[in-house]
């Protein structure tokens, strides 16, 4: 078998982080940890630096870390180069020795890391999809300019990964129609939209059947996490937004479908459980056991499939619609959701309104900003936080 492989792991005291060292915990023949970064979470960094040895242990921000030094000397552990601040993630996302790196952070402060991962050629384990979101096209062009592996972690992409063909082009006559993007519906498809106006921050976070970090969980009950991912699609499999649809699948078995002309649908299935794509991420083209149980059919015993409902889901039809505006609208979209889910959290805002504003600063913002460089990007970016606030102080109760 091949040498052993080091990995950088981006958000490592996140859900998926946290999945990704149980992973590669399962296989000490296989995986290193190279690095290792966290924001706020130091007490679970260290205890990961401890059962990890990584070489390098990187906070998001500078502030803590004498403390995060202290903490290390005091635990008896040495060898482990701290660090801090953008430039430090960037460093270990395309450090030379890094053959793979789990881009785990969440939200727009993962782009630049994962960026620098794909500049880098690394084999990227794409988790943040607020990268594709944001900055698909030049994302995608720094991972083919740098010859990076692009294997996609959100289980609905990895799904379609593996029933796709290999390599994919989709221009050599591969026969695909189209691609089935799954959504549970999250914890309040069945709820009114009188009983939508009054959900709280605990009910929204508590996801039926996956378990994830707050803001995904909140995404995932307002399927904006599905609109997010139709835009992530749109880019990994370069494939127009009419060639991508979603199906309301309540039970989370299947993880997403690839059509064919010849009328046959592919669908990768499991557990809803992050490791499998992990653990897939990590050994492809081979497999490796990922610690996720097997697939009980005859206990799931049926499948169940129905059409989101957009009027009481708008935020899905604001995700195809930011498509359709091009250029920074994607961006706009996802700073603003990112801004309103967190006033949500912090009951600043009720859960419906989360739509509402998403859609003021998309029709507010959007059109002032192009997607061809990552400064416009990242103006578009501000712009539309800015834009967010400003109406949370006009709206909030
Ligand atoms: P979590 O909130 O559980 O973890 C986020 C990680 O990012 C933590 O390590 C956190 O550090 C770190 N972090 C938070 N803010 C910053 C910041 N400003 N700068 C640098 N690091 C930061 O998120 P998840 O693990 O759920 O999600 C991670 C990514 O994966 C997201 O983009 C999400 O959309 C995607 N994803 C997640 C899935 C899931 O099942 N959880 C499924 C599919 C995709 P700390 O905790 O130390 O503060
Ligand atoms: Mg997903």
């Amino acid at each position: 078998m091949a040498a052993v492989q080091n990995i950088t792991v981006l958000g490592a005291t996140g859900s998926i982080g946290v999945s990704t060292l149980d992973v590669i915990s399962r296989h000490p023949e296989r995986y290193r940890v190279l690095a290792l970064s966290a924001h706020g979470q130091l007490e679970k960094l260290l205890a990961q630096c401890q059962v990890h040895r990584p070489r390098y242990a990187v906070l998001a921000e500078p502030g803590r870390l004498v403390e995060f030094k202290l903490m290390l000397a005091s635990a008896g552990l040495t060898g482990i180069e701290v660090l801090a601040g953008m430039e430090a993630l960037e460093y270990i996302a395309s450090h030379p020795e890094a053959d793979a790196v789990m881009a785990a952070i969440v939200g727009a402060a993962g782009m630049r890391p994962t960026l620098a991962a794909a500049r880098a050629g690394k084999r990227v384990l794409l988790a943040n999809k607020e990268t594709l979101v944001m900055a698909g096209g030049l994302f995608m062009d720094a991972a083919r300019e740098g010859g990076a592996t692009l294997l996609p972690i959100d289980s609905e992409h990895n799904a379609i990964y593996q029933c796709l063909p290999q390599p994919f082009s989709d221009t050599a006559g591969q026969g695909v129609r189209k691609i089935l993007l799954t959504a549970s519906g999250g914890p309040f498809r069945c709820a009114s939209a009188e009983e939508l106006a009054v959900v709280t921050p605990a009910q929204a976070v508590k996801h039926p059947n996956w378990s994830m970090g707050r803001k995904i969980s909140v995404d995932s009950a307002s399927l904006m996490n599905k609109g997010l991912e139709v835009i992530e699609a749109r880019w990994l499999f370069d494939l127009p937004p009419e060639r991508i649809s979603v199906v309301v699948h309540p039970q989370s078995v299947i993880h997403s479908m690839v059509e064919y002309v010849d009328g046959s649908v592919l669908a990768q299935l499991g557990n809803p459980d992050m490791r499998t794509p992990i653990a897939y991420g990590l050994a492809w083209p081979e497999r490796i056991d990922a610690g996720v149980s097997p697939l009980d059919l005859f206990q799931i015993a049926r499948l169940d499939f129905e059409a989101p409902d957009l009027s009481r889901f708008p935020c899905l039809a604001l995700a195809f619609e930011a498509l359709r505006m091009g250029g920074a609208a994607p961006a706009v979209l996802n700073a603003a959701n990112e801004v309103a889910v967190a006033a949500f959290l912090d009951e600043q805002l009720g859960f419906t309104a989360i739509a509402q504003l998403n859609a003021a600063s998309l029709q507010a913002v959007a059109a002032d900003f192009d997607a061809r460089s990552l400064d416009s990007l990242v103006a578009a970016d501000a712009a539309a936080r800015r834009h967010a606030q400003g109406w949370l102080r006009d709206h909030a109760h």
